[in-house]
């Protein structure tokens, strides 16, 4: 098949699929989801994605009915399903379809997992992009990868509209992450990143940019840094699973980094040789 969708054991062109409109996601944003990218038919990391989904759900009280092997298991017959070398695998589970009503208590059905695997390319981490600053104005759930993403839509159209790749979100001074990414700098030679807290998503990509650094003897600050340090930063870049490592050339029309491509290019290089051997495309 060219893609597929999945939706509680319905599986269809993505297209055709339907879900039903009582589905707590469609009205509240009540779910959280999850996205691996797919070389080879082999997902990136797909147990620690498998992990943090399960973590998302439980800190908002929804426990899903099958267990990480079950839903491993449904994610691998959709991938071996859909042609083509470079695919994304997105997920979600839902909190389950019922009357609109803000309260759960007396819901009796279960989650509802939704999936889709279509193709799709990694953005090239062998250009450089543009981005743009914008006030962060999300909730304190940060650290949940909630379905509910619209400060993040909307900063991150603010971005193309600007003709830039990313924003880079603050709050006040401080920067938190990218509208769909996680944003690090280098600095004398030392990777600096925000901390693991309520205001940025524990990134898979972020995870393995600090092992490669540990690898590398690169040390590591997990400390917040404001604009301005970024702007003077040797490097500026952005991690995601769909990106890996990015680096930035302009913020907001004023050229950034460029001063430690050495460090950047041996933690990229060093990200897509993993990518590389876990997905047996060497
Ligand atoms: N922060 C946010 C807000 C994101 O949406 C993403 C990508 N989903 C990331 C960080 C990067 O996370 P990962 O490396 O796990 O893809």
């Amino acid at each position: 098949m060219k893609d597929i969708a999945y939706y509680n054991g319905q599986t269809g062109p993505i297209d055709e699929m339907t879900v039903p409109m009582n589905d707590r996601a469609c009205y509240f944003g009540d779910g959280v989801y999850d996205v691996s990218y797919v070389f080879n038919h082999i997902p990136m990391a797909i147990d620690e994605h498998i992990d943090r989904i399960y973590r998302s759900a439980a800190m908002i009280d929804i426990h899903p009915s099958m267990e990480k092997k079950e839903l491993k298991h449904i994610l691998f017959s959709l991938i071996d399903r859909v042609e083509g070398e470079s695919l994304i695998l997105y997920f979600q589970f839902s909190r389950g379809v019922a009357p609109r009503g803000h309260d759960y208590t007396n819901m009796t059905g279960v989650p509802s997992l939704w999936a889709y695997v279509k193709p799709a390319a990694l953005v090239d981490a062998f250009q450089d992009y543009k981005g743009i600053t914008v006030e962060d104005k999300r909730f304190f759930f940060c650290n949940i990868k909630t379905i509910n993403l619209l400060p993040s839509v909307l900063a991150n159209h603010q971005a193309h509209a600007a003709g830039a790749e990313e924003a880079i979100l603050h709050r006040g001074d401080r920067v938190t992450e990218g509208s769909h990414s996680n944003i690090s700098i280098l600095k004398d030679g030392v990777l600096q990143t925000a901390p693991l807290d309520e205001l940025i998503l524990p990134g898979i990509t972020r995870a393995h940019v600090i092992r490669i650094c540990q690898r590398l003897s690169i040390p590591v600050r997990e400390e917040p840094f404001t604009v301005k340090e970024m702007m003077e930063a040797d490097e500026v870049f952005f991690t995601a699973s769909g990106a890996l490592c990015c680096r930035f050339y302009e913020i907001d029309g004023i050229p950034v980094g460029g001063r430690d491509m050495k460090t950047f290019c041996a933690i990229r290089d060093a990200y897509e040789a993993e990518r590389r051997a876990e997905c047996g495309l060497d």
